[in-house]
């Protein structure tokens, strides 16, 4: 898999975790085995991204780790300046 598939899978496992979360936050206290399995099911499927991103987020050229906060719309490494697309 390439970088874009990597941060897309990674980004979609950290938005279903939260959104997973705030669905158990806001269930009904009759469902507390639903509410349960939504808060572990979400803290861990977000876990999971969060550990992939720590994994896969580097650059194709120098492989180095990049940083995993203001990177919207980075196209380019800020350690060697190559595409990190291509
Ligand atoms: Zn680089």
């Amino acid at each position: 898999m390439n970088l874009r598939t990597w941060q897309a899978l990674y980004n979609s496992l950290i938005a279903l975790g939260i959104v997973m979360l705030v669905v158990a936050i806001l269930i009904n206290e009759r469902h507390v085995v639903i509410m349960i399995v939504l808060g572990i099911g979400g803290l861990v499927i977000a876990i999971a991204g969060f550990i992939l991103q720590l994994i896969f987020w580097k650059c194709p050229h120098c492989d180095k780790h990049l940083p995993t906060t203001g990177t919207f719309g980075m196209i380019r490494c800020p350690y060697c300046g190559n595409d990190l697309f291509k």
